[in-house]
């Protein structure tokens, strides 16, 4: 047996060979949880569907997966799982009724039995609270795991009438739900058929589009963080079908598989020098335009259609520079095929053309052929720049790809910046640029130019001011009286009750000293400034707790997460002096740099 098959079977539900006459116990419970195992499970699941059929009612079948069990298991170890594994058990227990059925299945997952549901509205309220449930820490061997399922979910009025036809069903929604991400739910859709009548009438609708001129480039402006001018745009396709606007997520795939993708690549290439040509005919200046290319189009070798050709004669034709045109290409699109694909962009960057990496950071890069790629800009990837200003390992991924750019001189562009916070937090970090809704959504040509006359900006204010401390506590009175303690220190004091607004204050302002509650709702202060300190690692910390918890004392102490451990109630002037030694020991390891603007 292989070392995955045997760790596999370990949290199978199973009947062990006992003398004692457990024997029949065991085949219909769960060992480790107690709960009904695969045998029970189906007794349960085939009454309710009688039951249900006989009052014109449905059941709901859901399956829960872990979604970082495996990692769990492995990392932490079989002790660490199994108590995860109890632990989800008792909060399925608290979220559900008592005639729903909960059950083992399988090695990490659960399965839950609704009988004589409704709507499928209450379904969704009842998997929305279970993965709130799961969501919260547990506490394992004295250390916080943060642990997070998907549910997959089968309706027996829609999806099937037999108990196998559901569980297969639900585990296929299973699969839906964390293909979407994960700590979601997903509701069973059956896949469309990819040979079926749909696909064959948009194949024809895309390649008429073409014909009649349907296809449409809007301009998403690219900002520089240091100027808060916009310098450059992405020009992103769209299809104008009837009266509506459809995405290019929702039709490049099936052009990439037809081969349309070369023509409509080649007229997204032509249509944005056309517009440039237009854009400097009408007086307004001029931006770089960034244009995707698709794989196909460097694969075409033939002397009059590669690449390279293509891009020199549209050029030609609207009398451009060739400056202004970059193109965005992927990680994987270089790694398909590296040695061609260098030679290619080589000949590219030779005639002047400038070249991006999209996305970076989803695909994998060989780091030694990054270093020959004659590239100008790293894009970091939406999914990083999302989570940046709260997850620690976003931010660890976002300032690496900029150390990363920066020493091999290479420009760094955010993509999908939405938020103040994030923008300030990126620019603190070094980003040279940002595109997204925050500034702009991706707009019609004749928007965009009207953006680019209005010379619009973005000003970033002067944040690095005074010495700021930030006061975080669930309860309003103790930070109240927090400040009114330290009404005349001087400082510049932001509060908040909320952990996770303090992660979003951090990244939109310079702080220097960080005073926590330990105890909070949704997140204890020692997460908090973990977090903090992954993510802000110059800040000075301090818990401020009633509670001298001495395991999460200790873990935070030791983890280098906090400075001091403070207690409630406090005595002011000591309480006062501490933070003042806080600041100072600021500087001390900083210097001033940062509190002078
Ligand atoms: P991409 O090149 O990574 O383009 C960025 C996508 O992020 C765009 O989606 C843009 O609308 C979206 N976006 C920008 N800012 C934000 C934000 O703040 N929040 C969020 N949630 N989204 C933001 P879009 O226009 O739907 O394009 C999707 C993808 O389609 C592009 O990803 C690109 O890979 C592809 N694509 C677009 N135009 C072309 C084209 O002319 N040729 C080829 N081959 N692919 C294209
Ligand atoms: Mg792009
Ligand atoms: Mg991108």
């Amino acid at each position: 047996m292989s070392m995955d098959a045997s760790r596999h079977c370990r949290y199978r539900t199973g009947v062990k060979g006992r003398k004692d006459g457990k024997l029949a116990v065991l085949a219909y419970r769960d060992e480790l949880t107690g709960l009904p195992g695969e045998g029970l499970l189906a007794d349960r699941l085939a009454q309710s569907l009688a039951l249900a059929t006989r009052e014109g009612k449905a059941v709901a079948v859901l399956e829960l997966g872990l979604d970082d069990f495996e990692r769990i298991d492995r990392t932490l170890g079989h002790r660490a799982a199994d108590r995860l594994l109890q632990e989800t058990s008792r909060r399925l227990g608290a979220c559900l009724r008592r005639a729903d059925t909960v059950a083992r299945r399988g090695g990490q997952g659960f399965i839950i039995v609704m009988p004589q549901v409704a709507m499928r509205q209450d379904i969704a309220i009842v998997a929305r609270k279970i993965l709130d449930a799961i969501a919260m820490p547990i506490d394992v061997q004295g250390r916080e795991i943060h642990a997070s399922g998907s549910i997959g979910i089968a309706l027996s009025t829609e999806h099937g009438e037999t108990a196998e036809d559901l569980l297969d069903k639900a585990a296929q929604a299973l699969t839906q739900a964390r293909q979407a991400g994960r700590n979601r739910y997903a509701f069973h859709v059956e896949a469309a058929d990819p040979g079926g009548v749909d696909r064959l009438q948009l194949e024809g609708a895309l390649r008429r589009a073409l014909e009649r001129r349907e296809l449409v480039l809007h301009y998403q402006p690219r900002v520089d963080l240091r100027s808060g001018r916009v310098v450059a745009a992405e020009a992103l396709l769209r299809w104008q079908r009837d009266d509506r606007l459809v995405a290019p997520g929702d039709f490049i795939a099936l052009a990439e598989e037809t081969g349309l993708i070369v023509a409509i690549g080649e007229w997204a290439l032509a249509e944005a020098c056309r517009q440039q040509r237009e854009w400097l005919d009408g007086g307004l200046g001029i931006v770089t335009v960034g244009v995707n290319v698709s794989q196909q189009q460097l694969r075409q070798h033939e002397a009059t259609r590669s690449l390279p050709e293509v891009c020199q004669r549209h050029l030609a034709a609207a009398g451009l520079d060739s400056r202004w045109l970059e193109l965005e290409l992927t990680e994987s699109m270089v790694m398909e095929s590296p040695a061609q694909t260098i030679a290619l962009l080589q000949t590219l960057h030779a005639a002047g053309t400038k070249l991006a990496i999209d996305d970076f950071g989803t695909g994998y890069s060989s780091l030694a052929y990054l270093t020959q790629l004659p590239v100008e800009y790293l894009k970091i990837d939406r999914s990083f720049v999302n989570e940046v200003c709260c997850d620690p390992n976003s931010a660890a991924v976002a300032r690496a790809i900029i150390g990363l750019a920066h020493s091999l001189q290479l420009t760094v562009i955010a993509e999908g910046v939405e938020t103040e916070a994030q923008m300030h937090f990126l620019r603190k970090l070094g980003c040279d640029e940002m595109q997204g809704f925050l500034f702009s959504r991706p707009l019609p040509a004749a928007q965009f130019a009207a953006l680019l006359a209005e010379g619009r900006r973005v000003a970033f204010g002067d944040r690095a001011v005074a010495e700021t401390l930030l006061l975080v506590d669930d309860e309003i009175a103790i930070l109240n009286s927090l400040k009114r303690l330290l009404h005349r220190e001087g400082y510049r004091i932001l509060t908040t009750t909320d952990p996770m607004e303090g992660l979003q204050m951090l990244a939109s302002n310079e702080v220097q000293v960080i005073i926590s509650d330990q105890r909070m709702p949704r997140m204890s202060g020692t997460e908090f400034l973990s977090r903090v300190k992954s993510i802000h690692p110059q800040t000075i910390r301090m818990v401020l707790s009633g509670y001298a918890d001495l395991q999460s004392v200790t873990d935070a102490v030791n983890h280098g997460a906090i400075w001091r451990f403070l207690t409630k109630p406090w005595d002011g002037d000591d309480l006062r002096k501490q933070i003042r030694e806080g600041f100072r020991e600021h500087v001390l390891r900083h210097g001033d740099r940062e509190l002078t603007p």
